[in-house]
């Protein structure tokens, strides 16, 4: 989902953002609640309440698909996946992974964990409204914890539909990555369904709606046809991405990284000063960062954040050394292995380019930018079945 996302805090530490089209549904919502539900469920109550009572069930629902992501995210943390942001959009969340989860287990029980947070919501919600029942002065309290608990059980179930890229997807992909072996495979064929599975809700949503114009079906019926062929189709297009990632991974699966990196490594020497390392590397080259060596020996990587920690002042009398990150085997691959697994190293470890090590000596550089020009150039395999 692109386009427009404004931020309203953090929680564990992830930016949460609400995509603008939150904000129409969010008023819709709302409007519907307060002009139709409520005063049917609810008779005998004044306007303010209607629409004061609407407005809290917005928010609760709201907070649900907050939850909903949460749970997916704590998991993955404890799985050492960094969480880019939380959008909340018009048909629910989605939590941004920035890499793929290591073991088909991981996979699963992020990817459950979401309705897990769901189904216990409901759970609770829908206990209150049983107790609550028929209590003199709780009607209002029943006819919200009915609706938020009823809407948390069919956030549930909607996730658990096996096409990914939702939730149950990604349980099928789980299941299919430990069978097969292959995770490229196992989200093509997990996004495929997720193509079947957005297709026949669309197609049984206008078929809804048809049969409620012809008179066939309840007209009450039709709006959730509509919302049915929303979903279908939103379903539909986000599986394409899938594919689209499928092919990417099983691409650069298949791409050593000698094939990738820079072959003409530009080392600085750790004793020079950081005024002459900006003037004749930093400026001349116009790269992001340089290994440094020293004695033949590789000792750190510089980049162009190691700079801005330091004052302008200080550049003329500093040494590379100094200002540099000290060599560590996470910045560091060997030539043979994948640029799938180079790029999730660097995603792993925060690192933006590799040292391409063969028996102890640096023989290239990689960096994502590269990678993805490679790829750019050469353009992806189409997908094996
Ligand atoms: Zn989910």
């Amino acid at each position: 989902m692109g386009g427009r996302n404004w931020q309203i805090g953090r929680i564990l530490g992830i930016p949460i953002k609400i995509h603008i089209s939150w904000f129409l549904v969010f008023a819709f919502v709302t409007w519907v609640l307060a002009t139709g539900y409520l005063p049917e469920s609810l008779p005998g109550q004044s306007f303010a309440r209607y629409w004061g009572m609407a407005g809290v069930t917005a928010l609760c629902l709201f907070l649900s698909v907050l939850l909903h992501e949460l749970g997916h995210s704590v998991v993955a943390q404890r799985y050492r996946i960094p969480i880019g942001q939380i959008t909340l959009f018009v048909f629910g969340g989605v939590a941004h992974m920035q890499r793929e989860p290591p073991r088909p287990k991981a996979e699963f029980l992020i990817a459950i964990a979401g309705p897990a947070v769901s189904f216990v919501l409901a759970g609770m919600l829908l206990s209150v409204s049983v107790v609550v029942e028929g209590k003199p002065g709780l009607a209002g309290f029943w006819v919200l914890a009915l609706l938020i608990g009823t809407v948390n059980l069919q956030l549930g179930l909607f996730n658990l539909i096996p096409g990914f890229p939702l939730d149950g997807g990604r349980v099928l992909r789980a299941g299919l990555w430990a069978w097969l072996d292959d995770l490229p495979r196992a989200t093509r064929l997990s996004a495929l369904a997720g193509r079947g599975f957005g297709l026949f809700l669309a197609v049984t949503g206008v078929t809804v709606m048809l049969g409620a114009a012809l008179g066939r079906i309840p007209g009450a019926v039709a709006a959730n046809g509509g919302w049915l062929t929303l979903l279908g189709l939103f379903l539909f297009a986000a599986a394409k991405g899938g594919l689209r990632q499928a092919a990417l991974h099983a691409t650069l699966a298949r791409i050593p990284v000698a094939d990738v990196m820079v072959r003409d490594v530009v080392t600085i020497d750790g004793e020079m000063t950081v005024e002459e390392a900006v003037a004749r590397y930093f400026l001349t080259y116009g790269f992001g960062g340089f290994p440094v060596v020293e004695g033949g020996q590789i000792i750190g990587m510089v980049a162009t954040n190691d700079l801005q920690g330091l004052s302008r002042t200080m550049w003329s009398w500093r040494k590379v050394r100094d200002i540099m990150t000290p060599w560590s085997p996470a910045m560091e691959i060997g030539p043979d292995a994948s640029a799938y697994a180079a790029i999730d190293q660097m995603v792993r470890d925060g690192q933006p380019r590799l040292g391409v090590v063969k028996n102890g000596g640096l023989i290239g550089l990689v960096t994502r930018t590269g990678i993805m020009r490679f790829v750019q150039v050469r353009g992806i395999d189409p997908p094996a079945g």
